[in-house]
Formats: structure tokens, C-alpha cells, sequence
């Protein structure tokens, strides 16, 4: 929405202008693809809202501060959910991937254009050569992580977001 005024914010509220409506599935985002990748156990003690993993020793959830008294705790992630989270993080890995390929690209342009019309020294096999090998290495970086990936984050936590809203409003009805 006001993608210009989001510069000075972007560390705090996410990339790209898009500020989650849910800020506790940002801060589980990360936890949530550790357990995607399998790498922490399945089963566990899990908030009845948000499911945060929890402590043994927890009554109130750190994420979403729902209490253990009115939510009960449950022993797994329900897979709708594990699919939100999965949606974001493939919706981002693909404009990440799709941004370095841009500058690679880019670079092999450039590349072609030094060797067959650069003037002078940029002319130079060996200097175009360089310019592919660290030219390609940082504009790769630069469309990829760098830019790329803000609209990759901006796209793929509005999926998110949108599962996790009709998976709320299935479980819990409308508001
Ligand atoms: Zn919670």
C-alpha cells in the first residue's frame, strides 16, 4: 500500500511497505520453517492460538500472549497452519532465486557488450571476465536478497496472512 513511506521503517515493520497485520507470525515465521525442515521435533506443548512452541512452565504464550488457561495447549501444529508459513517461505525463495538470476543476466550482458563494443580497456577478455565473476557475484546479491526479496517478503506474508485469516475465521467462526 505506501510502499514509498516504508524506508524508514523497514527494520522494524518487515520489508516492502507490508506491515502484518498479525505481528506474531513474523516473529514465528523463522520457527516455523525449523520445524518444516524437521528440524526440531513435531510433537511438543504448542499455544491454543498461535502454536508457539511453549514451555513446560508457560502459562501465557510469549508470542501472542494468549493464556493457557483460556487456550488450552495442543501437542501439534495443525498442517493448515504449517502450510501458511510454507507459502511464505517458498513465495520468497522463488523471488530471491528469480532475483539473483536478474543479475546474472544482467552481468552476462554486460559481459557480451564489453567484449564485443567495449571502447579501450573495457574492451579487455580478461577485465570483461572479472566483471562476470564479481560483477555477477554482487549484482546477484544485490536483485536477489537485497531487492528482490522485499516484494518476495511483501507477496509472500500477505499469502500467509490471508491462510492464516480463513484458517482463524474456520476454527474460531467470524468475528
Ligand atoms: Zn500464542
Amino acid at each position: 500500500m505506501a510502499e514509498s513511506a516504508a524506508s524508514d521503517q523497514q527494520e522494524l515493520h518487515g520489508t516492502a511497505g507490508y506491515e502484518s497485520p498479525y505481528p506474531y507470525l513474523d516473529r514465528l515465521q523463522e520457527k516455523m520453517e525449523e520445524r518444516l525442515a524437521h528440524r526440531v521435533p513435531a510433537a511438543g506443548r504448542f499455544c491454543g492460538f498461535c502454536y508457539a512452541r511453549l514451555r513446560a512452565d508457560d502459562t501465557a504464550c510469549p508470542y501472542c500472549q494468549a493464556k493457557t488457561a483460556d487456550r488450552p495447549t495442543v501437542d501439534a501444529i495443525p498442517q493448515d497452519v504449517l502450510r501458511a508459513y510454507k507459502a511464505k517461505a517458498s513465495t520468497e525463495a522463488r523471488w530471491v532465486h528469480t532475483g539473483a538470476f536478474t543479475g546474472l543476466i544482467l552481468a552476462s550482458a554486460i559481459f557480451i557488450w564489453m567484449v564485443i563494443w567495449g571502447p579501450g580497456i573495457l574492451g579487455n577478455p580478461a577485465l570483461a571476465f572479472l566483471e562476470l565473476l564479481i560483477g555477477g557475484y554482487f549484482l546477484a546479491q544485490f536483485f536477489g536478497p537485497l531487492l528482490f526479496a522485499q516484494w518476495g517478503y511483501s507477496r509472500g506474508a500477505r499469502k500467509r496472512d490471508a491462510l492464516w485469516a480463513s484458517y482463524l475465521a474456520q476454527r474460531d467462526g467470524p468475528r
